[in-house]
């Protein structure tokens, strides 16, 4: 068990991470992440728990870069006793996305704002004839991840060495989960971390998401050498794609500044915007609002009843309809990672995302 997932994560080298010697006494299954040079492979034997992890910690020759400090020390984090024991007392488990009312953590996305965030450029059926290939079609493959942390230059904008590791925890243990629910094992996220401070003026009396997001993130776009705007993500996206040889890419962006809304993405991407604190839910709960999110990238519709969801519609690949929208689901559906604080996957999101399926049906080998 690696922190509170069904699996058994171990650090290894990118390139050598499926060859049989990798794991002693084992097949490596999949490879869920790759920072550089370093790896996150998936052990898939034995069933959870007996594997101690990490077992093996590859050495680097020269050294490394933030990339695979980041991912190597955020494998670690993940792995402390104390960590997995947090991430097994969960505050809010199963709570419904749409929140814990008073006192307790705000919806994930404002009432009346689920899914409006659509970059506008495609529509429901697929890019227009002579766009751009699309960014974010369906997981399944090599996905990059353009991780972009940016820090102000106030003190309660900062990120800390601490701040950074979470942030790359969280994110990692969050594609961990997407990547075990693979039914064939075949998605890899291929990360790419940047820190930046930049010195933006803070926007604190904004009205929509774009006054409060451009100031920062046109800044960090700029020192990333791309243009202003969602053209800018879109593009650092592409070019991540090619860099790291991917199938597909998106940009997640993380900061302290403040946001009309802590966490939200564009349907089909190019970019989510979260920030550290993740409002009511916690720091600490980033990874399942990241994997959330991510869904949103990849298409998945929000099944909550407050996003006001319903059972129609064609999302993803397949085309498929929000068939677990607490709405109008039998018995308000089953749990499920677009609907609640649970690590739980309900079929139509499988869909949704475009996972190919296993031989046999949708059904996880794992469970
Ligand atoms: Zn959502």
């Amino acid at each position: 068990m690696t922190s509170d997932l069904e699996t058994n994560e171990f650090l290894t080298m990118t390139g050598t991470a499926m060859a049989p010697e990798a794991v002693p006494g084992g097949m490596p299954q999949a490879v869920f992440h790759e920072y550089g040079r370093l790896a996150i492979a998936e052990a898939g034997f034995g069933g959870p728990g007996e594997l101690e992890s990490p077992f093996a910690a590859p050495e680097l020759e020269g050294a490394p870069s933030l990339t695979e400090e980041l991912g190597r020390l955020a494998f670690d984090y993940r792995n402390m006793p104390a960590q997995r024991a947090a991430k097994l007392d969960r505050a809010y488990q199963g709570e419904s996305w749409e929140g814990a009312g008073a006192g307790g953590p705000g919806p994930i996305h404002p009432p009346g704002d689920e899914l409006v965030l659509d970059a506008g450029t495609e529509q429901a059926g697929g890019p227009e004839a002579g766009a751009e290939p699309p960014l974010s079609a369906r997981l399944k493959g090599r996905v990059a991840v353009g991780l972009v942390i940016v820090e102000g230059p106030q003190q309660h904008l900062k990120f800390s060495a601490q701040d950074q590791t979470l942030v790359v925890s969280e994110v990692q243990n969050g594609l961990s989960y997407l990547a075990s629910e693979a039914p064939n094992r075949d998605v890899t996220f291929v990360h790419e971390i940047s820190v930046l401070s930049v010195n933006a003026a803070e926007v604190v009396n904004g009205t929509t998401y774009e006054q409060f997001e451009a100031p920062w993130r046109d800044a960090a776009l700029k020192q990333l050498g791309m243009p202003k705007g969602l053209a800018g993500a879109e593009r650092y996206a592409r070019s991540l794609r090619q860099k790291l040889a991917t199938d597909w890419a998106y940009v997640a962006f993380f900061t302290k500044y403040r946001l009309k809304h802590f966490a939200y993405a564009n349907l089909r991407g190019p970019r989510l915007v979260m920030h550290f604190d993740n409002d009511g839910w916690g720091s600490n709960q980033i990874d399942r609002v990241f994997a959330h999110e991510t869904g949103h990238i990849f298409q998945a519709p929000d099944e909550y009843a407050g996003a006001n969801c319903n059972c129609g519609g064609s999302w993803g690949i397949f085309g498929a309809p929000n068939s677990n929208c607490a709405l109008c689901a039998p018995n308000g559906g089953v749990k499920c990672i677009m609907k609640s604080n649970d690590w739980q996957m309900c079929d139509a999101t499988r869909k949704h995302l475009g996972y190919s399926e296993a031989p046999g049906g949708a059904q996880s080998v794992l469970s």
